[in-house]
């Protein structure tokens, strides 16, 4: 079997692991670079993408930012269908599958430009986050408006509205969670436990799963939100969703953040934490197979962010796995991960403020 990785970031390479382990063929094409390469970090290949499109029985993908030219080029090897695949990839079209599907989500706006979003803040009573409809990551391409902040709202306006977007409500959540899960396409659903996520300036900072501490009818909420949201698209592979824990106690609920339709920073942990990886997870499902039972150990997940190395006493440590990505390290820019294996919740939030100072720089 050939798989063509469109992107050649880390998650790429740890796709591209789970290939070697599973003794599938893959090659990767780097959209900044426009070559095909064999590894992340290496030499391009003398492969056009043609030719790679050629070779590939199948197309999947590493990020959601990819061109829709991009996308009808590999229409035909894709893993989905192609415009299922470009509704995932707009925050408009996102939105409005979650609306239609009944998952709930904050109120939302589309603005084309920045008269549009001019116009959008200035019937705004609320609190609100405006987010452009395609290319953010890590808070990047997101803006936030308070009425009784002191903003220039035309300024915000033109600043913002450069490209087209969306105005969603601020939502007051008690904290933030994600489901990482796959469906093969005969069908299954496969997904982990919810994962509890703790963001620090816009970027994911930890992430804990398998201690249970979130309440239980949660995570069988977010399956069946997995379930409509993936069946709706046909979707094959791995997929995650970003959650807003919201509401009291047994009334708690799930409020849909973003939808990332790929293999997902929260679902790191499951390399140390799990019998079969995201990685692998994604392999089986892209490759026709049907889905492992997904065992999980309680595990924290500690982003490198932003930082020249991981000390060498995590890279010693028992109960400790660590991962580079071979990156250049700047303020903000994820470089690795590191999952440490622990025993309850309280243990967890105890290791996370030890390391995530000393692991993560966030700016200059
Ligand atoms: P990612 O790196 O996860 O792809 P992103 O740049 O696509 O991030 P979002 O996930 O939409 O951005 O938002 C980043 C973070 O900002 C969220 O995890 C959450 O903490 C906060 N946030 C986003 N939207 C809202 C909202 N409507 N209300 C409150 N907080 C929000
Ligand atoms: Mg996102
Ligand atoms: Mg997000």
């Amino acid at each position: 079997m050939n798989v063509l990785v469109l992107g050649d970031g880390q998650l790429g390479q740890m796709l591209g692991h789970a290939a070697i382990q599973q003794g599938v063929n893959y090659l990767l094409y780097s959209t900044r670079e426009n070559c095909i390469k064999g590894l992340a970090h290496s030499q391009p290949l003398a492969l056009s993408l043609e030719q790679a499109l050629a070779w590939a029985d199948v197309v999947t993908w590493e990020f959601e930012h990819l061109a829709e030219a991009l996308v009808d080029t590999c229409a035909e090897k894709l893993v989905i269908d192609a415009e299922h695949l470009k509704r995932l990839i707009d925050r408009r079209s996102q939105k409005q599958l979650c609306d239609e599907l009944n998952i709930p989500t904050s109120a939302w706006q589309a603005y084309a430009n920045a008269d549009e979003l001019a116009q959008c803040i200035e019937q705004r009573q609320q609190a609100c986050v405006i987010k452009s409809a395609k290319g953010g990551y890590d808070g990047k391409g997101q803006w936030r408006w308070r009425p009784d902040a002191s903003q220039d709202k035309q300024q915000l306006a033109s600043e913002a509205g450069v490209r087209a977007g969306i105005v969603e409500d601020m939502i007051d959540f008690n904290c933030e969670v994600s489901i990482v899960g796959a469906r093969s396409e005969h069908g299954q659903h496969r997904c982990y436990p919810l994962t509890l996520n703790h963001h620090d300036n816009g970027i994911l900072s930890y992430s804990v799963a398998g201690t249970q501490s979130v309440a239980a009818h949660l995570q069988a909420l977010a399956e069946q939100h997995f379930a409509a949201l993936t069946d709706a698209l046909d979707y094959v592979g791995v997929l995650a969703i970003e959650f807003f824990v919201v509401g009291d106690g047994d009334q708690q609920y799930l409020m849909v953040n973003e939808v990332a339709p790929r293999v997902h920073n929260s679902g790191h942990w499951t390399m140390q934490g799990s019998n079969c990886d995201q990685f692998a997870l994604h392999m089986h499902a892209i490759t026709g197979r049907h889905l492992p039972e997904l065992l999980a150990a309680p595990t924290l997940m500690v982003n490198v962010i932003g930082v020249a190395e991981i000390p060498e006493v995590l890279w010693e440590a028992a109960a400790v796995d660590c991962h580079w990505y071979g990156k250049q390290a700047r303020p903000g820019r994820k470089v690795g991960h590191v999952n440490f294996m622990i025993d309850d919740q309280a243990r967890a939030e105890k290791i996370a403020s030890q390391w995530a100072p000393e692991l993560q720089k966030l700016a200059d």
